[in-house]
């Protein structure tokens, strides 16, 4: 490889401490990405991008045209195009970079953006998506102090941008930062091959899991993740998952195990029980079949109910039964999005048996690396199907009539 030169710090104002080395073997070939020498649009080239500063610095030549899923008008239908533009290494912005995908996860949430019928809307044109997973091929000139470098495998998440310095942000809830960016919602997504990113806020994957599987721990694992964590259950708690078979579900499982919980799953169907107890859930309940479900979630635990839920499944009816079926003093965490839901609970009972009822909304910057170090050591794995980038619209109507096992990923590199 004759790209492979030592490290260059460059100490001018503006790329202070950015450390701008030329990618290594390493970041050139990280351990589960895409293969610069299997793909000719990664082949080091000359940079332009850089050439300020070291005319000889390698990096990658990038292509003025992609493929991507767009919806073009608020309602409209998804349309796959072959010539939707890139944006260009001299067009970034300080502090963005440019991520070639390698995959990208389907979410609950792109469905919505798509149908555009949250009570926000979604901008349009719109490009969907927010698990994707692929690597660093340009930062902007006079990025300061970037925490990634060209040939970096890194994640975009839900939470594309926060600024990091309003009041939420100071206080470690940079999610709902006032001037939050998220992906595939108020900034174009990671449906397409190349998508635009911050470096401040993409998310470094670890060695030790492959883009895959760590592409769905980006939103559905953080999401699931954080809730759990702050639930307040202990060891040897019992936690219900209602939708424990879809793609949040599945990793809730997971996490719950890994943090030492006792899970009651909560879905429907011979194959979502299966892969439930696969997973290590300890009791079934499949709510269609079920006559009495709050009286048999609580027999489950052997009378007094759970300690916690962390409802994933996006009936508001699963919202109002955990109130009748939670112990006294648990915690009702509340994490998916029915698109015109009200949460209705019976307010004496809430206060009589004190539950507290937690809106968890996906994860930081902290809470996505822990995710993703908890999947990396195996103890968490997503189960998905790889299809590509055309079957996107056939994995709507799949999450839509809930017959989605797990996760659909989509492979970019086609
Ligand atoms: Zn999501
Ligand atoms: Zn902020």
């Amino acid at each position: 490889m004759a790209h492979v030169r030592t490290s260059l710090r460059v100490s001018c104002s503006f790329h202070r401490c950015l450390d701008i080395r030329p990618p290594s073997i390493k970041t050139l070939l990280p351990s589960r990405g895409p293969s610069p020498s299997s793909n000719p649009k990664l082949l080091p080239t000359t940079s332009l991008l850089l050439s300020r500063h070291s005319s000889n610095m390698t990096t990658y030549s990038i292509p003025k045209t992609q493929k991507a899923a767009i919806v073009e008008s608020v309602g409209g239908t998804l349309t796959i195009k072959d010539n939707h533009p890139v944006k260009q290494p001299e067009d970034l912005k300080p502090g963005e970079c440019l991520v070639q995908l390698d995959c990208t996860g389907v979410c609950h949430t792109d469905l919505h953006a798509a149908k555009n019928d949250w009570p926000i809307p979604a901008k349009t044109p719109l490009i969907g998506g927010h698990e994707g997973v692929g690597i660093v091929v340009a930062i902007g000139a006079h990025t300061q102090d970037s925490p990634v470098k060209l040939g970096d495998r890194v994640g975009i998440k839900w939470l594309a941008y926060s600024c990091l310095d309003c009041e939420a942000c100071r206080k470690g809830k940079e999610q709902v930062c006032e001037k939050g960016q998220y992906s595939g919602f108020t900034v174009d997504g990671t449906f397409s091959q190349y998508v635009v990113s911050y470096v401040s806020h993409v998310t470094p994957i670890p060695d030790g899991i492959a883009s895959p599987e760590a592409a769905s721990i980006l939103c559905a694992g953080v999401t699931v993740y954080r809730a759990i964590k702050y639930s307040g259950a202990n060891i040897g708690d019992w936690i219900t998952i209602p939708g424990a078979g879809g793609g949040l579900g599945h990793l809730a499982i997971q996490y719950a195990n890994a943090m030492g919980l006792r899970v009651i799953a909560i879905d429907t169907g011979a194959e979502k029980r299966d892969l439930c107890l696969k997973l290590g859930a300890e009791k079934w309940i499949d709510f269609r079949e079920s006559k009495d479900l709050v009286k048999d979630i609580r027999d489950a635990t052997g009378g007094p109910g759970p300690h916690t839920t962390v409802i994933t499944a996006t009936s508001p009816a699963a919202y109002e039964q955990a109130i009748d079926y939670l112990r006294p003093g648990a915690t009702m965490m509340v994490v998916s999005l029915p698109a015109q839901g009200k949460l209705s609970c019976d307010i004496f009972f809430t206060v009589t048996k004190g539950i507290t009822i937690h809106g968890s909304y996906v994860g930081t910057r902290q809470d996505a690396r822990e995710a993703l170090d908890i999947a990396a050591r195996g103890k968490v794995k997503c189960y998905y199907q790889l299809k590509q980038l055309d079957a996107l619209k056939e994995t709507y109507e799949g999450l839509e009539k809930g017959t989605v096992v797990g996760r659909v990923v989509l492979d970019m590199k086609q």
